[in-house]
């Protein structure tokens, strides 16, 4: 007999299945020889007060033994001689818009212009170590796409519950812990998410699709408002339909796009920085207790957001035991972000935190920045445009400035500028800096002075805020380090809401994150999914 119960215990009975089982067998007043098996259906930590208890939601299998497995796999079919469709880019949008392809009885051809995981990992090391940046294959680009060396947060705010668990289930077939399918907060972790994209890669393969890397697209043919294929670097074309994945780092595939006339828009996006506390320090706020997390909790969450001045500030993207890393994805260029191990056991926990900005406060009070990046004569050569108010690129002319001054500012090298949190806030530099995770190095950097007055007004109030709600967050221990501009897409391509076609041309299906439809792992997956399924319906095939 299967028997659900709802449980809040404290952190060490939720770590034990045998003091659960005794707790629940007291609370169903069973005789607890009598539980064959339990699993966990949802698990969530409750830190509000200063006793952390977990919430658990338990199917107890009483008499009876638990199903082997704690999903359904998928069954791929052979789809060899299958009609073809185009996949650009193997991020999570791409993946998933292969695979759900694959289950339609679609043939994926996947063309991705990094490097396969396993020698994209030697790319990203050389970040860090001689501070050269491989513009096709790096923290963004290559097979996994930016979510593949990421904290692989899985928790999203779609609100399409049967949606999310279906990505989950996928991942869990492709070699994630089953822990995902129950954990309010599931994550990866980026020592384990490689296998996991591997395994899907060689699924895509095994049911006839392909798979090409150092593959990039440079041009999407149209004919008579028609996608037909794709023009490749290296002189290749292909021929079909079009699911572009690109993510919101490819700004060539922006530019081919303006320049060819196919209707996109700027799109809002929010910047600042990683902000990188001691992991043990945030562990002491978030649960109420002096001596940090103990045995039986992970390293501690938060999750802050703010108004200022009409627009959000807050925190995003936050990798509890984690680190900062360089995520520039070409040359004069510093990006900063963060990862996490499945263990999340560094010594830092970090968070982007940003400020909400739209196209319209460009020509406000971040004018005078974007004048003053005109004056290195490399950048205004490559932003002829950058002050037509028209230009579907100026966004990510914003995001290309405030990168390009980091690097200045960082000593045009991966070194980004730096700087601690209260001096920060009371406008003082930092003379010197604490340890940090960024392994390229930081410099200490007057934050306040030289990044927009836009963005530091409005992070030193939500510092405020943020120290005020959670007493010893705003400090000194912490370092800022700049920029974190990669939030999500500065870009989006137009497309119709339930076809997903792009709004002009027929077999073009705008994916993901880069079309501006999604941000982050999981909702990049579902974007991929339904792009599948609407190009399915939406195209006839010969
Ligand atoms: C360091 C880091 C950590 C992150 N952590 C998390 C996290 O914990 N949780 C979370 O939800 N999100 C996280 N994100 C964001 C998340 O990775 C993205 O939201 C997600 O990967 C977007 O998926 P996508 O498929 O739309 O695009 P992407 O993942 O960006 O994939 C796009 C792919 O297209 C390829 N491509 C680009 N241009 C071309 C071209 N012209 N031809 C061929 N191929 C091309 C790229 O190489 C890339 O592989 C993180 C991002 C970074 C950088």
């Amino acid at each position: 007999m299967l028997r659900q119960l709802n449980l809040r215990v404290q952190p060490h009975v939720a770590a034990d299945e045998q003091k659960l089982i005794r707790t629940a067998a007291s609370e169903l007043a069973i005789d607890a020889r009598t539980i064959c098996g339990l699993r966990i259906r949802r698990r969530s930590i409750d830190a509000r007060q200063r006793q952390i208890y977990i919430n658990l939601s338990l199917d107890l299998f009483i008499n009876e033994m638990p199903p082997r497995l704690d999903f359904e796999p998928i069954d791929y079919p052979d789809v060899s001689r299958a009609p073809r469709v185009i996949v650009v880019g193997a991020g999570p949008g791409g993946l998933f818009a292969a695979l759900r392809l694959i289950e339609l009885g679609l043939r994926p051809v996947v063309l991705e212009r990094g490097k396969d995981v396993h020698e994209r990992r030697k790319d990203i090391a050389l970040i860090s170590r001689n501070h050269q940046v491989d513009a096709e294959s790096n923290y963004s680009f290559g097979e996994g796409g930016a979510g593949a060396y990421s904290d692989g947060k899985l928790y999203t705010r779609s609100k399409k519950r049967g949606n999310v668990e279906k990505i989950l289930r996928v991942f869990c077939q492709f070699g994630a812990s089953t822990d995902i399918l129950v954990d309010a907060h599931p994550h990866i972790g980026t020592d384990r998410l490689p296998r996991i994209i591997e395994a899907m890669r060689e699924q895509i393969k095994r049911s006839g699709g392909e798979v090409h890397f150092q593959t990039r697209v440079d041009r999407i043919v149209v004919e008579q408002g028609r996608a037909t294929g794709v023009e490749c670097a290296g002189g290749q074309a292909f021929h079909g339909p079009v699911i572009l994945a690109t993510g919101h780092s490819a700004r060539d595939v922006y530019r081919h796009l303006a320049a060819a006339g196919i209707a996109i828009e700027p799109k809002g996006i929010a910047v600042g920085v990683r902000l990188e506390h001691p992991a043990e320090l945030i562990d002491r706020i978030q649960y109420h207790n002096a001596a940090g997390r103990g045995k039986y909790l992970p390293a501690a969450e938060y999750n802050f957001v703010a108004q200022s001045q009409g627009r959000g500030v807050y925190s995003f993207c936050m990798c509890p035991g984690g680190v900062v890393v360089p995520a520039a994805t070409g040359p004069r260029q510093v990006v900063v972000n963060g990862m996490s191990p499945s263990q999340r056991n560094t010594a830092w926990s970090n968070s982007g935190m940003v400020v909400e900005t739209r196209p319209e406060d460009l020509g406000g009070e971040i004018a005078p920045f974007l004048t003053e990046a005109m004056a290195d004569g490399e950048f205004a050569a490559n932003h002829p445009d950058i002050d037509n108010p028209d230009s579907p690129l100026r966004m990510m002319y914003f995001q290309e400035a405030l990168e390009k001054a980091c690097w200045q500012q960082g000593g045009r090298s991966q070194t980004a500028p730096a700087q601690r949190m209260a001096d920060f806030v009371n406008r003082r530099l930092s003379y010197d800096l604490p340890k940090s995770s960024y392994t390229p190095g930081l410099i200490s950097s007057p934050l306040h002075f030289w990044m927009p007055q836009f963005v530091t007004k409005r992070l030193i109030e939500g510092f405020n805020a943020f120290g005020r709600r959670s007493h010893g967050f705003l400090t000194n221990e912490a370092v800022m380090i700049a920029a974190e501009t990669r939030t999500s897409s500065p870009v989006r391509i137009l497309r119709d809401a339930e076809t997903l076609c792009h709004v002009e041309i027929e077999g073009l299906y705008p994916c993901g994150e880069g079309a501006g439809y999604a941000g982050g792992i999981v909702s990049a997956a579902i974007d991929g999914e339904r792009c599948a399924e609407q190009l399915k319906r939406g195209v006839a095939f010969q």
